[in-house]
């Protein structure tokens, strides 16, 4: 049954209101004042929340300010009751995060409709959508959790495959951790009760150490790419069956394998009580790789360079396991390869060019050296530019155009994203203002929003501020975001989501596809736009297992009620698949390169 809680401190309202909502048969709490609302609300978590702005000591805007801010709480949907119709006064609640306003005296049927077109949008759709997802998951399972080559767990299959070891690594600490209480119970549970049984008295054993820990290896081949060369891609690829083969052989039942991308594997050992017992299964795999191959007649010799991290130490989480592994693996490479090594913190990087830039970057915005340029994304169906993707440049004075992919990770260590962020998004929304009022057809506007922005705790009210001062309605404004940004903390990125999308912007997910998560986990974000990763599309009609798959994302992106726009299309053979598929939207250089704004707007005459 659907909870309601409805706060009000006059009688006579609250007693009109709880009367209607119990004849429509929801479960009904009420509150007399803000204290106790507040205090309800977060003991309940009811699915909606009716809340009069006017009331003594605790109004309405403070009990609303204080349930966005409890995670719990924050995407409870909130309608205020104001008995002023000022719009100053109701513009205050919809900038706190309240979903809606009611103006006393309503009727029984205003009500209704408002509390109906609250949960609507939670409850009901979000359960239709769940289940055709799952059948289509279903459907498409062998597609999106196997690589079609090898026959591997993939990326995606990892996450969850990691996951498992993790409970059962955890379910085995706890196991062992509360039997140390009583030394017989302690050796029942590792099965040695065979001294027991036979009459004698339990032997004091020195403790095996527990297994606490959860190496990740990130292996690659070494030069593979030569092999592919000389010997051909479908010798190639030969090669990596049979390599697969043997890390599969090498490992015990339970222990995970996976394919991430071309030439490297993941590798999920089971649980170990020490690091060395880590290098002991990089040894051998090294050495099982380094056995000849006999394929075709031929015989191959092949080394591999892996790199190791290790849960709970290096990371909670696969992709930050894995990110770690492969920075250790890529050193490994760097210094020839055909080894191992694990991911130390405190590698000094900085290399000179790293340093200048990272200096540099200090002085830029003040320098006037960032330019944002406008990448058309178009209407697959009618061919028209309907918005544009802002992408930042750098102008150095010494290095000339320096690469966002090589800046920005820079600027978000450094904690310098967040003002360059805010002025990229200052920028757009100015001119994309500036457009309409030129009037050129109104565009949706996207601009990339980085993990360090999206967990500044007054995000919203920035953007509010950006917005009021751009004059730019927010529902043209589209915020891209990537999954490693919202799975970090998924219940509070979801909040924060709900409260930015209060504002009327919308949420992409950018990048899908290459990260860990399937789409069924990040439905659970609130979501408009999936961003199909580029890689999908490169090569896309001469690879049957991209079509496959990326005509499955845009089927499942629509079951979400979700616009899929792909990225990176480059040639009509490209489009000409997309469009079959139903994709809704496209961006790439067939269409356009990210132009300068006075470029961008010769395009839109
Ligand atoms: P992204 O968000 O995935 O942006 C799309 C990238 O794909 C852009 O690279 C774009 O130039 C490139 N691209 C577009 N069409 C094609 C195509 O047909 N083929 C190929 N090969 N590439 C294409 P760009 O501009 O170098 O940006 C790289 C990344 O830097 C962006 O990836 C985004 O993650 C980040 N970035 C750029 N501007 C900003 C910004 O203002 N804020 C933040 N936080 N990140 C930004
Ligand atoms: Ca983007
Ligand atoms: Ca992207």
């Amino acid at each position: 049954m659907t909870k309601i809680l409805v706060i009000e401190d006059e009688l006579e309202v609250r007693e009109n209101i709880l009367e209607t909502l119990k004849a429509e048969k929801f479960d009904v709490t009420e509150a007399e004042n803000g204290f106790a609302g507040t205090r309800l609300a977060i003991a309940l978590q009811p699915d909606l929340i009716i809340c009069d702005v006017m009331m003594p000591q605790l109004d309405g805007y403070g009990v609303l300010r204080v349930l966005r801010q409890n995670e719990n709480t924050a995407t409870i949907p909130f309608i205020f009751l104001t008995a002023k119709s000022e719009k100053a006064d109701w513009r205050r609640g919809m900038e706190l995060g309240a979903d809606d306003y009611l103006i006393k005296p309503f009727s029984t049927k205003e009500l209704l409709a408002a509390i109906a077109a609250r949960l609507q949008g939670r409850v009901a759709l979000e359960k239709k959508h769940a289940k055709e997802l799952k059948e289509l998951e279903n459907k498409y399972s062998n597609l999106l959790y196997y690589d079609s080559l090898t026959k591997l767990p993939n990326r995606l299959s990892l996450r969850s495959l990691f996951e498992e070891a993790r409970a059962k690594l955890s379910l085995e600490t706890q196991h062992s951790a509360s039997n140390t209480g009583s030394s017989t119970d302690n050796l029942s549970a590792k099965g040695e009760t065979l001294l027991e049984g036979k009459g004698f008295a339990p032997i004091a054993k020195p403790e095996a150490p527990t297994k606490k820990m959860l190496p990740v290896l990130c292996l690659g081949l070494d030069r593979l790419s030569r092999i592919n060369e000389t010997l051909g891609y479908s010798f190639g690829d030969l090669l990596l069956k049979a390599v697969a083969k043997r890390l599969t052989n090498f490992l015990e039942p339970g222990h995970v394998v996976a394919r991430l991308n071309s030439d490297q594997f993941a590798i999920v050992p089971g649980a170990i009580a020490q690091r060395n017992e880590a290098s002991k299964i990089a040894e051998n795999l090294l050495a099982a790789i380094a056995k000849p191959f006999l394929l075709e007649g031929k015989e191959v010799f092949v080394t591999a360079s892996t790199g190791m991290a290790v849960y709970p130490q290096d990371g909670q989480r696969i992709d930050q396991l894995l990110q770690k592994a492969n920075k250790a693996m890529r050193r490994v490479k760097e210094s020839g390869g055909n080894n191992y090594q694990f991911y130390i913190a405190v590698w000094h990087r900085a290399s000179d060019e790293i340093l200048a830039l990272e200096n540099g970057l200090r002085y830029a915005l003040d320098a006037d050296e960032f330019e944002l340029y406008y990448q058309p994304q178009v209407d697959l169906q009618t061919g028209q530019i309907v918005g544009a993707e802002a992408l930042l440049r750098w102008q150095h004075p010494q290095l000339g155009l320096v690469s966002p992919a090589k800046f920005i990770p820079l600027a978000e260590e450094s904690g310098l994203i967040v003002p360059i962020g805010e002025w990229v998004l200052k920028t757009a929304c100015q001119q994309s203002k500036a457009w309409q009022a030129a009037g050129f057809p109104s565009l949706r506007m996207a601009v990339n929003l980085s993990g360090r922005q999206f967990a500044l705790p007054n995000l919203r009210q920035r953007l509010v501020q950006i917005l009021m001062e751009a004059s730019f309605n927010p529902e043209y404004l589209d915020l891209e975001l990537t999954e490693s940004i919202v799975i970090q903390d998924p219940k509070a990125a979801s909040g924060i989501l709900q409260l930015l999308k209060t504002l009327g912007v919308k949420i992409a997910i950018d990048d899908f596809g290459t990260g860990y998560s399937s789409l069924s986990y990040l439905q659970q974000f609130p979501f408009d736009l999936l961003k199909i990763d580029r890689c999908f599309i490169k090569n896309i009609s001469k690879n049957p297992t991209n079509q496959a798959l990326t005509k499955s994302i845009i089927e499942m992106a629509h079951s979400l009620n979700l616009q899929a726009i792909a990225e990176g299309v480059e040639t009509e053979a490209e489009m000409g698949l997309l469009r079959q598929y139903k994709c809704d939207l496209m961006q790439g250089y067939l269409f356009s390169k990210p132009l300068p704004a006075l470029k961008f707007e010769q395009l839109l005459r």
